[in-house]
């Protein structure tokens, strides 16, 4: 059953602005989109060529691309201003102000909740247990829905614990909320997981969502590329609605630089390096006689639970060093969240923690 007859029900009759781009024409004397006639590189400035034009909505080549790199269907891909925008449209597209609902846990995302908010979407989570490292009882989330939720996400490896929620989980709550919601799967980290992603379940389960990114694993925070995959009917509505041009043509061709096969080879050799990092600095702060607990973490980071998060966050803030304060998160007492960084790096933080300053 599609999941259309959940999205609100006056975007079925929905235009989206019809922007020069989307007409389906092309030719070669350009006068239908008010631009430049002068493309400013030919003009002598030092930018790159092009960009007196408009950019493709939905650059075919980039959709292409990244739908074979994530194993999926050009047409079940909609790529957009980093995963804030596909979860922001998604907000927007199902969730009637005031009265719908959007179900997911705590500790999670931050953006989950301030895009419900802003939506005016009832925000319901279900509290975690940190001694119980986090595990996710399906049942518990499933009782906080009702005839009114349409979104329940499930951030996995979640960020800021670290841990991993898949397969049989993922598709027992598809099932469940079968024709009532989407369930969003939110895998910014997976590459850094070693799983198969949770959008090879969209074949058997149309009410899953799955959320992508370039900025993590790729290295290309600066250049906002996310993506949504999804059945074909919820990427037509949320291409529907998004922005006439939600994607700079600079960032467009820098993803396809960051996805070509020799930048993959490296990116995966960066991402072996990380793992293996992330395992050496969880090995060595779990004998730190400062440390109290360390969260096994399928992502680039690790939660890590001090004695006294405060003094651990100044004395490497003292060497330099910034990490995530989430002391103040309920469940979180004296924790913080160490993202890893090269080598060098990690060997700074643990000599700044281990009291030898420099
Ligand atoms: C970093 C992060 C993202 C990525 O967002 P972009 O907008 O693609 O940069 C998405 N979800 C989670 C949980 C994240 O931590």
């Amino acid at each position: 059953m599609s999941l259309l007859a959940r999205a609100r029900p006056e975007l079925a009759a929905f235009k989206p602005y019809a922007s020069a781009r989307r007409s389906g024409f092309d030719a070669r004397i350009r006068l239908d989109a008010n631009e430049s006639p002068w493309d400013l590189r030919e003009e002598g400035v030092d930018v790159d060529a092009g960009l007196n034009r408009y950019p493709s909505p939905q650059p075919s080549q980039l959709r292409a691309r990244l739908a074979a790199v994530y194993g999926t269907d050009p047409a079940r891909l909609w790529i957009g201003r980093g995963s804030d925008e596909a979860i922001d449209l998604l907000l927007r597209a199902f969730c009637r102000a005031g009265r719908d609902n959007v179900v997911a846990f705590a500790p999670t995302f931050g953006m989950y909740r301030i895009g419900a908010a802003l939506q005016g979407a009832d925000y319901r989570a279900l509290a975690l247990d940190a001694d119980d490292d986090f595990v996710l009882a399906p049942e518990k989330l499933l009782a906080l829905c009702d005839d009114d939720t349409k979104l329940v996400i499930v951030c996995s490896p979640n960020n800021p614990s670290g841990t991993l929620y898949h397969g049989r989980l993922i598709e027992e709550l598809a099932t469940k909320l079968a024709g009532r919601a989407l369930l969003l799967v939110d895998e910014a980290y997976v590459e850094f997981a070693g799983v198969q992603s949770a959008s090879a379940l969209i074949e058997r389960h149309a009410n899953i969502g799955v959320l992508r990114t370039l900025s993590k694993a790729h290295a290309l925070a600066g250049e906002r590329i996310g993506s949504l995959i999804a059945r074909e009917d919820i990427i037509e509505l949320i291409g529907r609605i998004a922005a006439p041009y939600p994607l700079p043509t600079l960032s467009v061709r820098a993803a396809l630089a960051a996805l070509d096969a020799n930048t993959l080879i490296r990116t995966q050799a960066r991402i072996d390096i990380l793992i293996d990092e992330r395992e050496r600095v969880a090995r060595t702060l779990a004998l730190s006689p400062f440390v109290r607990k360390v969260w096994p973490s399928a992502a680039n980071f690790l939660l890590v639970r001090f004695d006294d998060s405060r003094a651990a966050f100044e004395r490497l803030l003292a060497a330099g060093i910034l990490v995530r304060d989430f002391s103040t998160q309920a469940g979180l007492a004296n924790c913080l969240r160490i993202t890893i960084g090269k080598p060098d790096e990690n060997d700074a933080l643990l000599a700044a923690l281990a009291g030898d300053v420099r």
